[in-house]
């Protein structure tokens, strides 16, 4: 990896095949006070042909216009059931239109507005890192027993990998379901790529200890590990994480329960490992969503997910107290490049005739991401 591709890192960059971040054409300016009519005409007149997909961490103002509302699996499967829709916003980040992409028809294209709309975590697992890695397992004789499974927040290149090598991909919510198939079929995992995730379900849904993980810094010779540190570990997590839900930490647990006697703290699994052992729930998005939802009303939540939604949470639970876990403010970067100026620009621009963002896998890297992502279908 050259000093020019470090230098992409964090900006939405599959090294392998990035995509600029330039808008041709005219973006309107976030001030136009014409720019809600614009989206709503620019909506209307691409009626049943086009789809909006809004991730739960998009703004309001996109939300707004969004079709459905989901995470990034159900939004990949969203896309996929509703086949008629010719075109596809993808309102969230490259690696869930890559997804969208693999699982739509051949005639579906799949448009995310702003292309430097990255996720610095899947953008931490690179294609030539993941192989080097492989080939650190192969060299030490324990790539035969060992089986890939990589999160939903990954490159298309990764779960291709993935397929490859007979692992499988996994979400949140079903991380443990894929972990216990691949350790009753083989000895050990390679958990890509968020290290959080993997030790988390590894220590609390299977009863591993912390020392049975080993994480591999893709960034030191031999992952920084031995061979013998290899050899014993039983889940390999590469050293990934959310830059949002990574920030979230103990100190904050203790001072929200001090502060709100009776809250409830509600984490995702991406969370660190002691915040998330001493949240009193731990559950993916559509989970955290359900939990507050299904509340009795006069409940107290401090979550700990991208402030968005929480927010989002507040406002659309007025008879429950919900409060976002850090003190500081921390939205997804990378979320938030979809604003509203860019869902028009990009509908505009059909409506004119011209597709703008167009996310295309390639055929090869398709069909392998599709066998894991197959593969994570037929999870027992
Ligand atoms: S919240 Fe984290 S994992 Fe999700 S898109 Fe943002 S950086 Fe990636």
């Amino acid at each position: 990896m050259g000093i020019s591709d470090l230098l992409l890192l964090g900006s939405g960059v599959d090294l392998g095949s990035e995509r600029g971040v330039s808008c041709e054409g005219a973006l309107p300016a976030a001030s136009d006070p014409q720019l809600l009519t614009r989206a709503a005409t620019a909506r209307q007149q691409l009626g049943d042909k086009a789809m909006v997909l809004g991730h739960h961490y998009q703004r309001d103002e996109v939300i707004a216009f969004a079709d459905i509302r989901g995470d990034s699996f159900k939004l990949a499967q969203a896309a996929a059931d509703n086949s008629g829709a010719e075109f596809i916003f993808f309102c969230g980040v490259h690696f869930m239109a890559e997804s969208a992409d693999i699982l739509t028809s051949a005639n579906q294209k799949v448009i995310l507005p702003d292309l430097a709309a990255g996720c610095s975590m899947a953008d931490m697992a690179t294609a030539s890192q993941v192989a080097d890695c492989w080939q650190v397992l192969e060299k030490i004789g324990v790539a035969k027993v060992t089986t890939p499974i990589t999160y939903m927040n990954s490159s298309a290149a990764i779960k291709a990998f993935t397929g490859k090598n007979h692992g499988a991909v996994c979400t949140s919510s079903n991380a443990a379901r894929a972990m216990k198939w691949a350790f009753a079929k083989g000895e050990k995992i390679l958990f890509l790529p968020d290290q959080h995730l993997g030790r988390n379900t590894a220590v609390l849904s299977l009863g591993l200890s912390l020392g049975d993980c080993v994480v591999y810094n893709p960034w030191k010779p031999n992952g920084g590990l031995t061979d013998e540190q290899i050899k014993a570990a039983k889940v390999i997590l590469w050293r990934g994480h959310c830059s949002v839900h990574g920030r979230f930490t103990l100190q904050n647990i203790n001072e929200v329960r001090q502060k709100l006697p009776g809250v409830k703290v509600l984490v995702h699994p991406e969370c660190q490992h002691e915040v998330v052992a001493n949240a009193d729930v731990v559950g993916s998005t559509e989970m955290i969503i359900k939990t507050v939802t299904q509340s009795p009303a006069g409940s107290k939540w401090a979550i700990g997910t991208e402030l968005n939604l929480v927010q989002r949470l507040a406002n659309e639970n007025p008879d429950k107290q919900v409060v976002f876990l850090d003190k500081t403010v921390c939205y997804c970067s990378t979320m938030n490049r979809i604003d509203l100026p860019h869902l028009v620009w990009a509908m505009e621009a059909l409506v004119g005739g011209r597709v703008v963002n167009q996310i295309k896998v390639k055929d090869e890297v398709a069909r392998y991401a599709k066998v894991a992502l197959e593969q994570m279908l037929a999870l027992p």
